[in-house]
């Protein structure tokens, strides 16, 4: 593809964007009915569990598709403050439409539980296959860092931060394709607060300080992630948190011997500590990333149409099999008599 061809394509996916962002809020505004409840469905096995509650797989009886189904405890979610994040997910959730992250089938809520049904993405998470392979190759570190990057770059064009990107959070598919998970952190943000570039006079300190808050912080994590994929391992590392906190402060790691030039490159840029400087923050937004010389192959129009072959693709026997997820112990559900939280659940 010459540079013409190249420029052209990334006008034609602006357009695509900005059609994506009128959906998107579209959905954001209007309120949608709940649209199941717990009987429509059979519930198997646990899938993952996370801080707040765990997510199950399950058969949608009148259909007979299989979904995921995150079950969140509503007396745990109080006791914890999670309850503005909660109906912030689901309202995230049931607006998103793009390739590369999940969306939300159904919703509902009980006396003790609020559900949110997504589809069950049934390769596992990428964490488990890191895990399994030691590392990516390079190649295939590339082809998921292209996804996870337009999955970035359309949240941000949204208006959201993700803010919780990692390995366990990112699925993969029976095709071998991302999807970005649990939107337990993002957050719709005044556009307005990131413009760092726009007038730089009228910024006020605290908005160019604000480190951990902005949309810079996702490129940041971007950074570890292609990081990790590459080497098998994280860029900061260390036994003691504290020590992992003070070597990110100082932005210092150790690149891997087969890291190639253009690799180092990026990472260089993403893992920059200064906000004036990290790539995805800059005046030309994710452009300096989907143009940097380490994505120098990808096509991005492809990618998003999803039509370039992956190097891997994970055994899954079907619709139903979740041998690439690890086991759980389980728990019953237990059904309240009473709604004890619902004045704290209305804009679930
Ligand atoms: P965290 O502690 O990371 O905030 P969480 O409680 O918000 O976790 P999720 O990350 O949304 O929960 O989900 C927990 C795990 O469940 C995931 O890491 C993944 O393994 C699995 N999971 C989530 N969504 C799906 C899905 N759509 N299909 C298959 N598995 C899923
Ligand atoms: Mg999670």
């Amino acid at each position: 593809m010459d540079e013409k061809e190249r420029e052209k394509g990334f006008n034609d996916y602006q357009t695509i964007l900005d059609g994506l962002k009128v959906s998107f809020l579209e959905k954001w505004k209007s309120k949608k009915q709940e649209s199941a409840k717990l009987d429509d469905f059979d519930r198997f096995r646990t899938l993952g569990t996370g801080a707040f509650g765990r997510v199950v797989l399950v058969k949608y009886k009148p259909s007979s598709t299989y979904y995921a189904m995150k079950i969140l405890e509503k007396g745990k979610l109080v006791r914890m403050k999670q309850i503005e994040h909660t109906s912030n997910e689901k309202r995230v959730l049931q607006s998103l439409k793009f390739p590369f992250v999940v969306y939300m089938e159904f919703f509902f809520k009980d006396n003790s539980y609020v559900y949110m049904v997504l589809p069950f993405i049934n390769g596992g998470e990428m964490f488990s296959h890191l895990r399994n392979m030691g590392k990516f190759t390079e190649p295939l570190s590339r082809f998921y860092a292209a996804q996870v990057a337009l999955a970035l770059e359309y949240l941000h064009h949204c208006g959201l931060v993700y803010r919780d990107l990692k390995p366990e959070n990112i699925l993969i598919d029976k095709n071998g394709y991302l999807k970005v998970t649990d939107f337990g952190f993002c957050k719709l943000v005044d556009g307005r607060t990131w413009t760092l570039c726009g007038t730089p006079e009228y910024l006020a300190p605290e908005v160019i300080l604000s480190k951990g808050y902005g949309k810079s912080v996702d490129w940041w994590s971007f950074g570890v992630l292609i990081f990790e994929m590459n080497a098998g391992f994280p860029p900061f590392y260390a036994h003691d948190p504290m020590k992992i906190y003070e070597k990110i402060v100082a932005g210092k790691y150790k690149h891997v011997s087969h890291f190639g030039e253009d690799l180092r490159d990026i990472l260089k840029n993403l893992l920059q500590v200064d906000l004036t400087k990290r790539y995805g923050n800059l005046k030309d937004g994710p452009m300096d990333i989907k143009k940097h010389r380490w994505f120098r192959t990808t096509d991005w129009i492809l990618m998003y149409y999803q039509k370039v072959e992956p190097t891997f693709v994970p055994k899954c026997t079907g619709p139903s099999d979740t041998s690439n997820f690890d086991h759980y112990e389980e728990e019953q559900l237990t059904l309240d008599t009473i709604d004890r939280y619902a004045k704290e659940f209305i804009d679930f």
